[in-house]
Order: structure tokens, then C-alpha cells, then sequence
């Protein structure tokens, strides 16, 4: 561990969804790579949070393209580097049981496939082959992606430390960020509770923390977290293998999405609607009754299942629900990762290794298409449809 006042290529700060494959990337590429975090272990902020979905099912070309290059990396990760990350391939499924839905799903598929995805409109029967659980009642039909599944948030965050650290990068827990360090209008690194770190460029990966982090340099990020309540139930024999999406708005919810985990227990996770914005954590179960009743009329076999556990967490939202991928005009070397939404996930590997190509000079025609797309000087106006 080096001390305060030590010299680095990159310090990244937030070691979560994002920051942590970033150091791995970053230090792939032979860079001297901090990563600083104000809570005890990686992983631990947003991140654990996640239930865990992975996709490449979006309706943004760019997430689209980020996320197949995360599919295959969680996908092949415990083959090339050993780490169950408990990835499971068991594909995504948004359900219709409106018209509205139905003409919504089938729109964006065209563009889906156009892009290279495996995805497709199934009609009423031959979703409830795939998924023989499905309320048949007013189901008008579904899209299936096979491509699509879930794995760890902490065990794959864990891997990507891990790996980083084999690779030489640093990572301080414990220690917040409390200042951006520049010099003539560049960054020249950042000051902690324990003193100063040295380094030409600057990452901000600190999720639904990232405005706060911005304002230190007076760079007024758009990132606005909100809270989203999940569960997870007791476990039991398996029966359902894709993830379960319902974008159909109800009273007090927007999205509502559900899976089997590998071990059996039911996850779901609930939009609330009006958002509840701000940084309240405090887990409550009030939702439940709300939730029950969606969770019932999407899959009535659920009828009995137990709850275990609650939680909320924050989505780290931005205006128009893609995240924010540039180096900050205001300020050379400040490089922002931030505005996850509620996919920060799923994205980590593509926007980790993109981080890497701007950090080394090495972006591609692509990535500079990307860039146009996730830039903080964009207008945010047009809001992503499977936000
Ligand atoms: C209920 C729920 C379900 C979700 N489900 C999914 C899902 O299925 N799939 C998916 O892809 N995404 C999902 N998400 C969204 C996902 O969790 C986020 O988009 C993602 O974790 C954001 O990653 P991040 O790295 O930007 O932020 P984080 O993972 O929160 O990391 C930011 C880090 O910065 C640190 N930090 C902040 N300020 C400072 C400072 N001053 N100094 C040092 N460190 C600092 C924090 O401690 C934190 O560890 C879900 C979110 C919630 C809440």
C-alpha cells in the first residue's frame, strides 16, 4: 500500500460497479492504478444492491453494444480466470399483457435485431413454453433473449479486485475523497482523510455519489440517485430460468422484475412511482403489499412463497437514463464514469475497458461514436425507453 503523497498513472475513486473493473482494465494495460473508497470493502455501494441482471437487451445501440462486450466477459470469466461469479445464462423475458406493451416490446426488437441480438417476439403460447408459469389470463405474448442471464454483484466486483491487485493495482478502503487536487487547469490528483495521492488523470466512479464528487471541482454532474426496494423469498425447486420484466406502470410502481436465483430463492426489485429521489437507504417493507400483489398477477404459482429479506438501494439516474461517459470539459484529465442508472452492473466490463482505450489514447472509431452518445455536454432530452 503506498503512502499519502505517492504518484500513480490513474486514481479512480469508488471502488464499485464501475471502479472495480476499471483497475482491473486499467492495470492490464500497465497502469499504476489507485482506487479510493470510503467504505471498508469493495463492492459495497450501489453495488451490492444489484440483483444481479445482465443484459444486452436495451434500446440504446450504445448500451447495447457496452453490454454484449459485458456478457462476455461474466460469461467467460470463470473459465479464463477460475472465479465462480455465478453466472447463469437463463435469459430475459419482458412480458405484454396490454396492447401498449405489446406494440412497445415489438418496436424496439427491430432495432434490437438489426444490432446483431439474439431476441424475439414469442406469442402467448410459445412464451408460456418457455416460462409455463406465466399468468395466461389477458398474456398477450413476450420477448425472449437467450443470451441475457444474472451472476454475482459482490463475487464478480470481488473478482475484478482481486485480479487488479494480482496486477499491481492499489486499492484503499477506508479513505474519502475530499478534494480533486489541480494545477493550471488539469487535474493533479486528490486529497483524502489520510492525506494526498499524486496522478495526471482522475476517475469519478462514485456512483450515486458522483455529483457530490464533481461539485469539489465545481462540475455540476447530472446524477440524481433514487431509491428502488428489492427482496428476496425463501428457496425453492427450481421451476423458472429467465429473468421476468413487466413494464407495465401500476398504481404506486413502474418496472417490476423478478428471477430464480441458481439457489432457488425468488429476487425482485420494484420501481416505485413517483420516484422516492434523494439517499435514503433505510430498508422498509411497506412495499410488499404493493409488490405482492403485481408479483401475483404476473405469476400466480408465487402465491405462497415467504420473504426473507428487504432492501433498497439507489440508482445513480441521469435525465435520460444513459449514463455519463467523458472527460470533463472543464478540467484536463478529470474523466467522469458516472450515472449508472439502474444498469451500472451489467455495464461495468464494456465501460471498464472503454475508461482504459481513453486513458490510453486508444480509442476506436466506435468508442468515439459512443462517446458522442454518453457525452456530459449532451442535451439529456431523450429518455431511453428500457431505462
Ligand atoms: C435495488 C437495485 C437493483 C439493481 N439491479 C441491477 C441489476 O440487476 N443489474 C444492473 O446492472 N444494475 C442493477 N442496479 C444498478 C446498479 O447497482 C448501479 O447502477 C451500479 O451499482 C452503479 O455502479 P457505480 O460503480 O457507478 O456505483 P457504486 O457501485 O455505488 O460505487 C460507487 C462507490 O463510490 C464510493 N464513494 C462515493 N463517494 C466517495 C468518496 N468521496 N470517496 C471515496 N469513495 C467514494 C462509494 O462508497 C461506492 O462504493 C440495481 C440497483 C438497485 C438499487
Amino acid at each position: 500500500m503506498s503512502p499519502p503523497g505517492a504518484n500513480f498513472d490513474v486514481v479512480i475513486i469508488g471502488a464499485g460497479s464501475i471502479g472495480a473493473p476499471a483497475a482491473f482494465y486499467l492495470a492490464q494495460a500497465g497502469l499504476k492504478t489507485l482506487v479510493l473508497d470510503r467504505v471498508p470493502s469493495v463492492g459495497q455501494g450501489s453495488n451490492k444492491k444489484a440483483i444481479g441482471g445482465i443484459r444486452a437487451t436495451h434500446s440504446d445501440p450504445v448500451k447495447v453494444r457496452l453490454c454484449l462486450r459485458s456478457i462476455q466477459v461474466f460469461s467467460t470469466w470463470q473459465e479464463i480466470y477460475g472465479d465462480d461469479i455465478e453466472w447463469v445464462q437463463g435469459g430475459y423475458c419482458f412480458v405484454a399483457y396490454r396492447d401498449q406493451e405489446e406494440r412497445a416490446l415489438k418496436e424496439v426488437i427491430v432495432r434490437q435485431r438489426e444490432l446483431g441480438l439474439n431476441i424475439q417476439w414469442l406469442d402467448r403460447n410459445r412464451l408460456l413454453e418457455i416460462v409455463p408459469d406465466l399468468n395466461p389470463d389477458e398474456l398477450l405474448g413476450g420477448t425472449f433473449s437467450p443470451e441475457d442471464g444474472n451472476a454475482s454483484p459482490l463475487l464478480a466486483t470481488h473478482a475484478f479486485y482481486a485480479r487488479a491487485m494480482q496486477l499491481g493495482a492499489q486499492f484503499h478502503f477506508n479513505e474519502a475523497v475530499t478534494a480533486i487536487l489541480t494545477r493550471s487547469g488539469r487535474v493533479s490528483g486528490v486529497r483524502t482523510n489520510r492525506g494526498t495521492y499524486h496522478a495526471p488523470v482522475v476517475i469519478n466512479a462514485a456512483g450515486p455519489w458522483a455529483r457530490e464528487i464533481g461539485g469539489m471541482v465545481a462540475i455540476d454532474l447530472p446524477v440524481f440517485p433514487d431509491s428502488h426496494e428489492s427482496a428476496i423469498t425463501e428457496a425453492v425447486a427450481h421451476f423458472l430460468d429467465p429473468m421476468i420484466v413487466d413494464i407495465q406502470p401500476m398504481p404506486d410502481s413502474s418496472n417490476f422484475y423478478f428471477y430464480q436465483h441458481m439457489t432457488g430463492q425468488i429476487i425482485f426489485c420494484i420501481t416505485p412511482s413517483p420516484p422516492i429521489q434523494g439517499f435514503d437507504q433505510r430498508e422498509t417493507s411497506a412495499f410488499l403489499p404493493m409488490v405482492a400483489r403485481r408479483m401475483l398477477e404476473v405469476m400466480p404459482r408465487l402465491k405462497n412463497i415467504r420473504v426473507r429479506r428487504t432492501w433498497r438501494g439507489l440508482y445513480p439516474m441521469t435525465p435520460d437514463g444513459n449514463p455519463i461517459v467523458g472527460w470533463a470539459s472543464q478540467l484536463q484529465g478529470f474523466l467522469l464514469a458516472a450515472g449508472m442508472c439502474g444498469q451500472g452492473f451489467m455495464l461495468g466490463p464494456g465501460v471498464g475497458e472503454l475508461l482504459t482505450r481513453m486513458v490510453m489514447d486508444q480509442t476506436t472509431n466506435e468508442d468515439l461514436e459512443f462517446l458522442k452518445v454518453l457525452s456530459p455536454e449532451r442535451n439529456f432530452a431523450t429518455v431511453e425507453m428500457l431505462k
